[in-house]
Formats: C-alpha cells, structure tokens, sequence
C-alpha cells in the first residue's frame, strides 16, 4: 500500500510565512510516499536507498597485501639491520600459492592477493636487492619496516554487521562502490517519484513554434524537467494550461489522480487571469501561500487528495529559485530521502546595496570570482528582474540576504550557497 499525504500536511494559520517558518513546516509535515523496488546495482545510481545496508562479512575478506613485493613473518625480521630472506613460494592477486611456504622465508605477492597466515609484513619490491645462491633467490630486506607494513587488514574498511548506507541517501558513484564492496547486487530503492508539470498562460508558445506579438516562449518546462531530473524523480511535461478557470480545474483534477506531485508555474497570483490557488481551495486544501522573500513571493503549496501540489511563480527566475529552495526538498523528501538543509559559505560581497527591504529575504544571483589578491568574493548579477533568464546562465549560486538585512557594502561577508549545494553541478 502506498502511503498517503496526511490530509493536513502543509496547513498553517499565517497569512505570510518566513522563509525559515515556510522550510521547518515542510520538513515536519512531508513525509515519503513512494513504493520500494528491488533494483540492479547497475541502475541504482542516482536512486534513494530504503533500507539501511549492513556488512554482511568484512570487507576486505582476507588480509591482503597493498603493494607488489614480499611477504614475511616479523617475528623473523631484523628491524635495525635489515635480513635476507629465501624465497620459497609465489602468490598472485585472487590465486592460490604457489610453492612451499617456509615460516623464514618469504614468499613473492602482488597487490591484493591474499596474505598467508604465517606472514604479517610486506616489503615493497622496489626496495630489495635479489641474489641467487645456489639455485635459490635470496631476497634482501631493508631495515626499518614495522609490523604489518603494506598489508590492509581483513575488515579494516567495514567489520561484518557494520552500516555501510542509512536509509534515505541518494546513490552517488561512491555509494555505490560501497555497495558493490560488499557483494549485494539488488538494492532495495524507492520507486521513482512521478512529476507532472504544467505551465499556465496564455501568450506561452513551444521553442520551434511561430512566435507572435504578445507571446513568449515557454522557459519554465525545460528548466523544470532538468531540475526534476537532477533529483532522481520522474517529469511528465503535461504542456500548457490556459487562463480558464475550467480548463486548469479539470486538467489538475485528473492529473492529480495519475501522479505524485503536480507542479504548476504561472497564474500563482490573486489576479483575474490567475487560476492555480482558487482551483486548488475548490478541488483540495491550499495549505501554505505567500512567503515573504524575493523572488517567489506567491509560492503556494497543498494538495488534491494523496496528491501533493506546488504552485510556482511565472517568472523563470522565480521558479528557479523556489524549486531549489523548496520544490527540491519535498521532491527529496517525498521520494524517501532526507530533508537537504545546503550550506551556506560566507564570501566577501563584490557589490552594495544601498536600500533592501527589512522583513524579507532575498536571494540574488551571484557569481563568485577572485579579486586582484587572489581572494574569493561574490557578484550579483548587475540589474534586478525576476524575469531575466540570462542571470541564471551568469550565476554560480544564489546570495542569501536575511530578513534583518537593510544593506550591503562592499567587502560585507554575505551567505552565499553554490549550486552545486541544490546538486546542480557541471
Ligand atoms: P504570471 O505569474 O502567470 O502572471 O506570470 C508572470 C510572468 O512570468 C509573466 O511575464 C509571464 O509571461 C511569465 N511566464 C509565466 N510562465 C512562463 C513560462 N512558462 N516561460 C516563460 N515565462 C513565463
Ligand atoms: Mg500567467
């Protein structure tokens, strides 16, 4: 049985949220939703675990050696003039040895291969001279090695029953070389979360399409598919709703039996075009709208039955900035991951602002570059405009300015979050 969004998950008694207030209800409220799969470690990359990985033997299995070389026994070995060891047997990386193993001796072994019992330290072949004697090969050793020199115990990474992933992480390449270490082939993922978006106007018009006065081409359904897919969910671009009251209703209304979480950009206002909140307050429970920060002021959040809903603003920039400040996290979240809470890096502003409003926060886009001293500090993009899709191409991360902030001067540490903090990297 799928679990199903409480009926109350967003709701709130304010008319205007803080930012901080609009994240900690949403973090306490959303909870997942999605199914468990059994997936191939081939394709888990980029999935969310949902069961917490445990060693189920040591890893590594055996003691081994960590470089090519040989092995002896310590307990045999002259560590302040060095010994001169027959060589008796040979062991190579994943074979059995080779030749008679002599507890004085020493045996050849590459790295990785098994150690034997007997022998604890490894010289590396670099530093040894050979000889033969008497159709024997002597191998001289150094003084100075320590007691289980070039050897990786067997366990030294992960002892058996040892966590090797918490339930909710997100598959990265090294989590699932961690997997792969311990021999499981099948990893037990949510099912991907399903995404529909619509965007809402009546002057959008499709790339490749003929422009005419008074459209704009749609911006938002691409920007909204690549940030969807950074998260690891699903996007079904459902196209384009026009500013009818009945239209939006039942397009939401059917869409919101089929999938998970509906997004919407556009028509997020109170305006008589603007459709998105009144449909949502008649076909389910508007739960959170307006938050006081810029850009996305009219930001809503709800539901239409177990579906979850987002209503972006119009403004790319807009959208942008509230997908990676709240749409990612309940995407994460909703899909069986943990609430991502990015870092912020305090930067030197390389700009001032004279006059910001009190009350709200603002998130610019900035660029970071190096001043004349070779230290770091941040730039915002040059003119204002929720609307000015070419900052986003200029933007390394966003500024974060808080409500208490009124202005900036040059040279003011100022909270500076990368992109790569939203997982958007390249
Ligand atoms: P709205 O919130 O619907 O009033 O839209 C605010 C602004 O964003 C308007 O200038 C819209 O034309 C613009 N806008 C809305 N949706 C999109 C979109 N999908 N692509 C580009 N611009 C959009
Ligand atoms: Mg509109």
């Amino acid at each position: 049985m799928k679990p199903r969004l409480l009926d109350d998950c967003f709701l709130h008694d304010k008319d205007r949220l803080l930012h901080e207030e609009a994240l900690s209800l949403l973090e306490q409220r959303i909870s997942p939703i999605v199914e468990t799969e059994s997936v191939p470690l081939e394709k888990a990359g980029g999935r969310i675990l949902m069961e917490d990985i445990l060693a189920p033997r040591p890893v590594p299995w055996h003691t081994n050696a960590a470089v090519d070389g040989y092995a002896f026994a310590h307990a045999h070995y002259n560590m302040d003039e060095g010994t001169s060891f027959e060589q008796s047997a040979r062991i190579a990386a994943g074979h059995t040895l080779e030749g008679e193993i002599s507890e004085t001796g020493t045996a050849r072994i590459f790295t990785g291969a098994a150690m034997p019992d007997i022998y604890d330290t490894v010289v590396m072949q670099e530093d040894v001279t050979t000889e033969s004697r008497n159709g024997t090969t002597i191998i001289n050793v150094p003084a100075g090695l320590k007691k289980g020199a070039n050897c990786r115990l067997a366990g030294e990474d992960l002892q058996s029953g040892d966590v090797v992933l918490r339930a909710g992480t997100r598959l990265r390449p090294q989590e699932l070389a961690g997997i792969a270490s311990t021999g499981l082939n099948k990893i037990p993922c949510a099912k991907r979360l399903r995404v529909a978006v619509f965007s809402t106007g009546d002057e959008l018009v499709q790339p490749g399409e003929k422009i005419d006065h008074g459209q704009v081409y749609d911006s938002n359904a691409p920007m909204l598919r690549g940030l969807i897919e950074s998260t690891g969910a699903e996007c079904i671009d459902l196209g384009v709703l026009r500013d009818d009251a009945d239209i939006v209703r039942q397009s939401l209304l059917e869409a919101s039996k089929d999938y998970d979480l509906l997004l919407t950009s556009g028509g997020a206002s109170r305006g008589e075009e603007d459709h998105v909140v009144e449909t949502l307050n008649e076909l389910g429970q508007l739960h959170m709208w307006q938050i006081a920060i810029k850009p996305g002021r009219p930001m809503s959040f709800g539901q239409i039955e177990g579906c979850a809903f987002a209503g972006l603003p119009g403004n790319p920039v807009a959208v942008f900035v509230c997908f990676l400040l709240y749409v990612r996290p309940i995407i994460l979240r909703l899909s069986g991951g943990r609430w991502p809470e990015p870092n912020r890096y305090r930067i030197a502003a390389g700009f001032q602002i004279d006059k910001k409003k009190t009350g709200r926060r603002e998130f610019l886009r900035g660029a970071t570059e190096l001043d004349e001293q070779g230290n770091l500090r941040v730039q915002k993009f040059p003119r204002d405009g929720s609307g000015l899709i070419s900052s986003l191409q200029f933007a390394d991360g966003l500024i974060e300015l808080d409500e208490g902030i009124s202005e900036v001067h040059i040279g003011d540490p100022v909270k500076f979050i990368p992109f790569s903090e939203f997982g958007l990297v390249g």
